[in-house]
């Protein structure tokens, strides 16, 4: 095997399949263009495909395989999009935490981020009964303050960052929790964002739900189950699986710990004033 230190996954599965979708409806056009996002209607139809066209076929599709996976939804979506929360929580899937307005985490001070996550966590405990387990940032932008957050508000699992093939633990002084990493090459949203639909080249926002995706996704998810050795669980029955796999002593994450820095590096300011002159 050409990765060390991987859990063994329940049943003799050889891996662990976690789709992730990422609901953001049209969000982020109201965070990148506050104050012309009521004009620009064909953008916001497009981003509210996601919502209205996309998640039912998509949730037909897991329908069909038994599946249950996990969504992170924006609260603000969760607010504008509730049938689309019910759908969601009616078929057994998970709701993770994806900030309040897909807002960036490192673009605001410790207290900011703290204030719009408990509020996020707030809309997310009183539309699905439980607190958040897990946590996506928006867009990746994790920040130095997030895993003191993630610890402090019982967040089990983290879903931001790459550091390796298969789950470990990101810890600092406070504590620590789970990081199931992902990858660039992954994400779907590099592959489809400008990729061809029907031999024409369209931007598309929506990327997953639309028709030939949604094809090739059920086409991935059918191969996969055709094949077997495959675990396909929500990302909090990953980390469930776990806490339970590291208490009985049956396997030892890797632990990176945080931060990297605790600043800019004081060597790379020289060169950089250097060059500048
Ligand atoms: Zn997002």
């Amino acid at each position: 095997m050409m990765i060390t230190n991987a859990p063994p996954w329940p049943n003799g599965a050889k891996c662990a399949v976690a789709f992730t979708f990422d609901l953001d409806a049209d969000s982020i056009l109201h965070l990148s263009h506050h104050a012309s996002a009521d004009t620009r209607i064909a953008q916001t139809s497009a981003l509210r495909y996601g919502p209205e066209i996309a998640l039912p076929r998509l949730l037909s599709i897991y329908r069909e395989f038994d599946m249950r996976q996990t969504f992170f939804l924006p609260a603000w979506c969760m607010e504008r999009y509730p049938a689309s929360v019910e759908q969601i929580l009616d078929d057994g899937h998970e709701i993770g935490h994806h900030h309040y307005l897909h807002e960036h985490a490192n673009t605001m001070n410790a207290e900011m981020e703290r204030y719009w996550f408990q509020r996020s966590k707030e809309v997310i405990i009183s539309m699905t009964g439980q607190p958040p387990r897990g946590y996506r940032a928006a867009t990746y932008r994790f920040s130095r303050n997030t895993l003191d957050i993630l610890i402090d508000e019982g967040i089990r699992y983290d879903a931001s960052l790459f550091g390796d093939d298969v789950p470990y633990v990101i810890a600092n002084a406070r504590g620590r929790t789970y990081e199931i990493p992902s990858h660039y090459g992954l994400d779907d949203w590099p592959h489809y964002q400008f990729s061809r639909d029907f031999d024409t080249l369209m931007p598309i926002k929506s990327t997953r739900g639309r028709l030939a995706r949604a094809s090739a996704i059920r086409k991935l998810i059918s191969y996969m189950h055709n094949k077997g050795s495959v675990w396909f669980a929500t990302l909090e029955e990953i980390a469930d699986y776990l806490t339970e796999l590291e208490r009985t002593g049956q396997w030892h994450p890797r632990i990176d710990q945080l931060p990297y820095y605790s600043g800019p590096i004081p060597e790379l300011g020289k060169v950089e004033a250097e060059n500048a002159t």
